[in-house]
């Protein structure tokens, strides 16, 4: 039998066919030293890792090493491996002699079943059209040939906003793992680290996301039973003092190869058909993972390489070094820098701070791509290269000019005052694009269409808007103030 070589987001006893196989393990600090990743998402990974070399024991070879090259030159058996999750892994493992790539794992459908499903469009490629394949496809929420319920998006019922007075969802809160020796020896290690040079964004803290298949299980019972019903009316919804609403907090466990979605997928049908949770909420549940997650892996690998790099808004301006440092205290914009201490905090915010908020205001300053999207990888605990690639080019930066979404996802303050109870304790006022207090994403949004009226105009859904936009009597002035803005933290 073959050794078979786990990477780091390969973990969950699925990715083993024989409970017995022996395995390889490698934990490579160059990793570390080439990227600056968030604090608390090098405390994961290397804690993930560690945790599933213990369980294995003897059963697997742990080799910590600089570099994965250097820990290969010590193993002279016959190797086999999971199809790894990013374009430079994949050509890494298939570059050495004795290494046999299996097919991937951890995704609902199969690189050519989407394939088969892509080449059979005509243009774009669209996330809801994949979702009810998927669903037809595997069965999911499914009665004969129709949708549970008859409708295939139950988003209508869901995408409230949050609830009026209230400081935090009334749900219990995510139960939170407890750190092991194993976690004290991760601290340990990248304290020392540290002083050896290799540096990190954000702030240590108590590790909040599972490390084991065991714990990302006992997460996702948790939510099925007391979460999930709160999850669909606000999983677009913010609220300054919960960080975490009712979402399940398992994207990362999804993501380091821990828990198999389809597990998640079939309790969350479960609890809809046996326990009588809300449909609405499942459904939601259901399109994040079988469309959303399986969509954005997908076209990571079925487009071509040089997608990664499109930039057709023509992005020019860095990154600033206050919104990579996590730099919370230097925004004035209650908003923004409620989002950058929850990222620094604990390297996560939902998917609507991340694209309403963070996507939202780097697209209307016209930040390049590439930086934006390396910014999303490194900072936060689920972030990898396949799924910033589509969430950032494709969908918040709309840097493909729509081969996976329809529209720029582009708003002014309006659509966060609705969604968030952060516009009440500002010192901008979001219905206003002109003066000192003009909100930064209103007066951005007008600026972003201006400065992109020849790149998208033949979108129809942007007409409404831009015509609007060409309407203003202010619009050079506040094209005006916001290049005067610049890149300074609102
Ligand atoms: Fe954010 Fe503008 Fe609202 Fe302030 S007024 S919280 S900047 S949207």
């Amino acid at each position: 039998m073959s050794r078979r070589w786990l990477f780091a987001d390969q973990l969950g006893p699925h990715f083993l066919d024989d409970r017995r196989q022996p395995v390889l393990l490698i934990e490579s600090k160059a990793v570390f030293r080439r990227r600056v990743h968030h604090r608390q998402k090098a405390h994961l990974i290397l804690s993930a890792l560690r945790h599933r070399a213990a369980e294995l024991g003897d059963q697997a070879r742990f080799l910590r090493t600089e570099t994965y090259a250097e820990a290969l030159r010590k193993v002279r058996e016959p190797l086999e491996v999971r199809h790894p999750t990013s374009r430079r892994a994949l050509e890494f493992v298939r570059r050495r002699d004795g290494v046999t790539v299996l097919p991937p794992r951890g995704y609902l459908t199969s690189l050519e079943d989407f394939a088969d499903w892509a080449d059979d469009r005509r243009g774009a490629l669209r996330m809801e059209a994949f979702y009810r394949f998927a669903r037809v496809h595997h069965g999911v929420l499914m009665q004969g040939d129709e949708p549970v319920g008859g409708r295939w998006s139950l988003d209508t019922e869901n995408r409230q906003p949050p609830p009026k007075q209230a400081d935090r969802l009334d749900v219990p809160a995510p139960p939170m793992p407890k750190e092991d020796d194993i976690d004290a020896e991760v601290r340990a290690d990248l304290d020392r680290w540290e002083r050896e040079g290799i540096r990190f964004v954000g702030r240590d803290g108590p590790r909040r996301f599972p490390a084991t298949a065991k714990e990302a299980k006992s997460r996702l019972r948790h939510f099925l039973r007391h979460r999930l019903a709160m999850f669909g009316p606000y999983e677009d919804a913010m609220l300054a003092g919960d960080p975490w609403m009712a979402h399940s907090l398992l994207s990362s466990s999804f993501n380091l190869g821990l828990l198999d979605p389809m597990e998640a997928i079939r309790g969350a049908e479960q609890a809809y058909r046996k326990q009588g949770a809300p449909l609405p909420s499942v459904e939601g549940f259901v399109r994040q993972i079988l469309g959303w997650r399986d969509f954005v892996w997908h076209l990571y690998w079925y487009f071509d390489a040089g997608w990664q790099r499109s930039n057709a808004l023509a992005a020019r301006r860095s990154v600033p070094r206050w919104w990579t440092e996590l730099d919370a205290d230097a925004v004035d914009a209650r908003c923004l820098s409620d989002v950058l201490a929850d990222v620094r905090d604990h390297g996560w915010v939902h998917h609507i701070p991340r694209l309403m908020v963070l996507g939202n205001y780097a697209l209307q300053r016209g930040w390049r791509p590439t930086e934006l999207g390396a910014f999303f990888h490194t900072s936060f605990v689920d972030g990898y290269e396949w799924v910033m690639t589509a969430n950032v080019v494709g969908m918040s930066q709309y840097a493909d000019l729509g081969r996976m979404t329809t529209k720029p996802y582009v708003s002014g303050g309006v659509y966060i005052n609705r969604m968030s109870d952060y516009c009440g304790g500002c010192r901008y006022d979001p219905k206003k694009r002109l003066g000192e207090d003009a909100c930064p994403f209103t007066a951005g949004y007008w600026a972003f269409l201006a400065r992109n009226r020849d790149r998208i105009p033949g979108n129809a859904r942007m007409a409404r808007a831009m015509k609007q936009m060409e309407r203003l009597s202010d619009l050079d002035a506040v094209v005006a103030q916001e290049k005067q803005r610049g890149n300074d933290p609102p």
